[in-house]
């Protein structure tokens, strides 16, 4: 038993982050087939990300929204939303990410 009660947990809602239509991902992704998230792609705009650039990870549930990052997985897991993993996201994206719902690769 951890001391995080999953019903106190404030997600980032979808709809204030992940703003562009599936079809625009789609082209920004070039159109390629798969309709699985790449590991080399923004989840927010499905732009390639620039292995140069700065990165950000987020904590996805099943339902779209983001987990504040100072949540563990195994409570997000156990959250009734579920846990769909962390995800990248661009630096130019990430700036419509509260700090609270964002981590800075290698943090
Ligand atoms: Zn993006």
């Amino acid at each position: 038993m951890t001391a995080e009660a999953t019903s106190d947990i404030i997600l980032l809602p979808h709809t204030v982050w992940d703003l562009v239509p599936y079809e625009q991902k789609e082209i920004n992704r070039g159109r390629k087939s798969s309709k699985s998230h790449d590991w080399n792609e923004c989840i927010c705009c499905g732009r390639a990300l620039n292995p140069s650039a700065k990165l950000f990870w987020v904590h996805w549930s099943f339902s779209g929204n983001l987990y504040p990052v100072n949540i563990s997985d195994e409570v997000a897991y156990a959250h009734p939303e579920g846990d769909q993993g962390w995800f990248p996201v661009g630096a130019d994206c990430a700036k419509k990410i509260p700090a609270e719902y964002k981590s800075k690769a290698g943090e």
